[in-house]
């Protein structure tokens, strides 16, 4: 999954649980809405409830009091005005409440003493209560400022007399004893009667007296008329419950009520508005809301947090995995990508790709330094830009090695680029004012050339290729190589021979030719070179300049040398066996040789097993060898001397050879690479430079021979400058070791002549 759908998943998954949190909270906060309603309705109605019972309790309490009054009276003598008042003082006398004993005759006394004498229309109300005791509706009583809450029993003196002893307390005492009032004074309850006449209000200053009867503010038309009428029925039977109705404003209005049975059917209704209950539930929503919002906000700034992190992490990593540290272009990995999507794009133009090297980037780095080297290569990529065309991909694939896919025309084209770029690196370095040419190779593999499926790994394979043709060819080899099908074929041949390699020399494929080497001076057979032949299973001869640079690469070479060796230690003691005088053979060592850390040890142990005598087994090492590391050279040639080995250098003049470095080699013999006799009749010069090279040799008691010489003419020019020993077709070739040995012999008998 790209990184951009991954986001995007991120994204709308981050989205979705908003969304549901989001629909959850509202459901939790309905929930919680009506979970709190409920609660504080019940909190109401159980207030409610509870002073309803207090109430009743309270009524009842003065109720039995003044019944206890009236029977005390009644078990008296006599309706004797002085007791009657002086009990009605004693009992009843009390702050913010009147009694009051009326007889039948409608004369009385009030319970500080005072006679009254009623009215006849009081006096038919009171009639009507003669032998009852219980409560009235409340009303304005003549004894006290405002209305009064009166209870009553009826006494019947011994002498006959009846009468009714009424005790009024004043509604306001009674209310602040009693009253309840809901958040913050904005419901209050109410002492209804059955038909939902207030029997009280309560007093405080916020409450609105303006209704007489409950009903009053339920509004007919706002509300379900049966659930009225229900609400009607529960007052009226003594029922506790809850109702809400709206008033004529539409404004909700909740009713707790509980019933008082034992005062006429009496109830306390709460009266309560609606949205206050509502607002308190709301403030703690809101509480809940905010402490809800803090949390989904929390999880997204994580979320976010986290996002912003992995990106950050994640382009770090990109910028890594995929981003060249020194130049800051694409590394191989994303070129490999990236060229890959170019490739297969539908109309994708015609692609070379172009594996580089800098020739000897080592050297510059020695000789200008590191920080030049660095500054050459972070320039490079723009080079590789500025000379193609657009379109180009370019990525540093390691060290001094880098990867251009270039779209192009034709071949001329890529020629061209591969020009613009040496000019731009020239350019460059004379801009550092650097006297340095540093040589650009190239390996090009384009599109239809390719013989796999062209993806950019199979071009690269076939690219580089290309490149390691031209490196192996050197400093003085071309700039640019083509892979094409002839390469192709000769990467097929060495893939047959690496499977081959190990069977052919366990079933004695390779065989020892050797050339012999003649003296000059007496005239001689003075030894031979043993080289190796690896003539196949089809009778058919390789020459080792098809093998040699393969196993090279693969290290096989290390099995041949020691093969060679060996082989060449047991015609040494062939020969001896048979009786005939040995002359040295000398056996070639690679330069994988060389550096195995067990050469030397080996060698001398071989040397050993077979018993040769010392200064029949000659080692040579290439020009190459001495050079990269002259020490160590030194060193092995030293220990391998002591040993009994002559050593020599081969090939000598082929390479960097410098005639300085010849006075601190400590070998036995110079080879001398044949291109230095293949002179014309008048190259003076070049005579002189041979001839002078081995004046040089004799001088450092260093034997020579002369390599490659074909011509007669040349033994005689050698003979002439003082050249130890020929080795040449002019003498003979390379030839089988019977062949050899038969040289031997004859030479043996020769020398018995002489
Ligand atoms: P080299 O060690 O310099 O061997 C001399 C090469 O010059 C031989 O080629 C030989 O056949 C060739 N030669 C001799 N006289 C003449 C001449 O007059 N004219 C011309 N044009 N060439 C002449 P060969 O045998 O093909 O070997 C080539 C190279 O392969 C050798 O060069 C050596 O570097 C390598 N080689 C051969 N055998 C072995 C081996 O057993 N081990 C290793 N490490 N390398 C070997
Ligand atoms: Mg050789
Ligand atoms: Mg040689």
């Amino acid at each position: 999954m790209t990184q951009k759908k991954r986001n995007l998943m991120l994204s709308l998954a981050a989205g979705l649980l908003f969304v549901a949190m989001c629909g959850v909270s509202i459901n939790f906060i309905r929930e919680v809405e009506h979970l709190l309603w409920e609660n504080s309705v019940k909190n109401i109605l159980e207030s409610t409830a509870r002073g309803a019972t207090l109430f009743q309790r309270g009524y009842l309490k003065e109720l039995e009091m003044l019944n206890m009054l009236a029977y005390d009276l009644g078990n008296g003598v006599s309706s004797n005005s002085d007791r009657i008042r002086d009990k009605l003082k004693t009992f009843l006398t009390r702050a913010n409440s009147v009694s009051v004993l009326v007889f039948e005759d409608g004369s009385g006394f009030l319970d500080s003493g005072q006679a009254v004498m009623l009215t006849p229309e009081e006096r038919e109300r009171v009639d009507a209560l003669r032998g009852k005791s219980g409560l009235l509706f409340p009303r304005q009583s003549r004894g006290l400022e405002g209305r009064t809450f009166t209870i009553y029993t009826s006494v019947t003196f011994s002498d006959g007399r009846g009468a009714v002893l009424f005790m009024g307390n004043e509604m306001e005492s009674l209310y602040m004893e009693y009253t309840l009032s809901f958040y913050n004074n904005t419901g209050f309850s109410y002492i209804v009667a059955q038909n939902g006449d207030i029997a009280m209000h309560p007093v405080h200053p916020s409450c609105s007296q303006t209704f007489s009867n409950v009903f009053e503010i339920i509004s007919e038309k706002e509300n379900d008329a049966a659930l009225v009428q229900s609400f009607r029925e529960s007052l009226k039977n003594g029922r506790s419950g809850v109702a809400v109705f709206s008033n004529s404003e539409g404004e909700k209005n909740v009713f707790c009520y509980a019933a008082m049975p034992r005062m006429d059917g009496w109830s306390v209704v709460s009266i309560v508005p609606n949205a206050e209950i509502m607002r308190e539930a709301n403030a703690m929503i809101r509480e809940a809301l905010v402490i809800c919002f803090l949390g989904i906000a929390g999880v997204l700034a994580v979320f976010l947090v986290y996002r912003r992190m992995n990106n950050s992490y994640q382009k770090q990593i990109f910028d890594l995995a995929y981003t060249d540290r020194l130049t800051g272009i694409r590394n191989f990995s994303k070129f490999t990508e990236d060229g890959d999507r170019l490739l297969r794009a539908p109309g994708a133009p015609r692609y070379a790709m172009l594996s580089i090297d800098m020739l000897n980037f080592k050297i510059f780095n020695d000789v200008m330094g590191y920080a030049e080297g660095d500054a050459l290569l972070k320039e490079f990529p723009r080079f590789l830009k500025r000379n193609g065309r657009e379109g180009a991909l370019i990525a540093r694939r390691m060290a001094d090695r880098f990867v251009v896919l270039l779209p192009y025309r034709d071949r001329e084209e890529l020629i061209t680029y591969c020009a613009g770029l040496s000019r731009s690196v020239r350019v460059f370095l004379a801009s550092r004012e650097l006297s340095y040419r540093q040589d650009l190779r190239v390996g090009i593999c384009c599109v239809e050339d390719c013989d796999a499926d062209p993806d950019v790994n199979a071009l690269f394979d076939r690219a580089n290729m290309a490149l390691k043709a031209v490196k192996y060819e050197g400093g003085r080899g071309r700039a640019l190589n083509f892979y094409d099908h002839a390469m192709r074929d000769k990467i097929l041949r060495e893939k047959h021979l690496e499977t081959r390699m190990e069977e052919a020399l366990s079933g004695g494929e390779f065989l020892i030719y050797i050339q012999p080497k003649y003296s000059l001076a007496p005239r001689g057979l003075a030894g031979g070179e043993a080289l190796v032949r690896w003539k196949d299973r089809d009778d058919i001869f390789l020459s080792p300049g098809e093998f040699i640079p393969l196993f090279e690469n693969n290290r096989f070479i290390t099995r041949i040398d020691r093969y060679m060796l060996e082989s060449s230690c047991r015609l040494l003691r062939e020969w001896m066996a048979a009786g005939l005088r040995p002359l040295p053979l000398s056996v070639n060592v690679s330069r994988v040789q060389f550096y195995t850390p067990e050469f030397v040890d080996t060698y001398i142990r071989m040397k050993t097993e077979y018993g040769i005598p010392d200064g029949l087994l000659e080692l040579e090492f290439t020009e190459s060898i001495s050079v990269e590391n002259i020490e160590l050279f030194n060193s092995v040639v030293r220990r391998l001397r002591q040993a009994g080995f002559r050593c020599s250098i081969d090939d000598f003049g082929a390479g960097y050879s410098s005639l300085n470095m010849l006075k601190d080699l400590p070998v036995d013999t110079l080879k001398l690479d044949g291109g230095f006799f293949r002179f014309t009749q008048d190259d003076e010069r070049a005579r002189t430079v041979v001839r002078h090279m081995l004046n040089l040799a004799g001088e450092l008691r260093m034997g020579t021979v002369a390599e490659g010489v074909e011509t007669p003419e040349q033994v005689e020019f050698l003979e002439r400058a003082g050249c130890d020993v020929v080795q040449g077709y002019v003498f003979g070739k390379p030839m089988p070791a019977a062949e050899f040995a038969e040289l031997l012999e004859s030479a043996a008998g020769r020398a018995d002549i002489a």
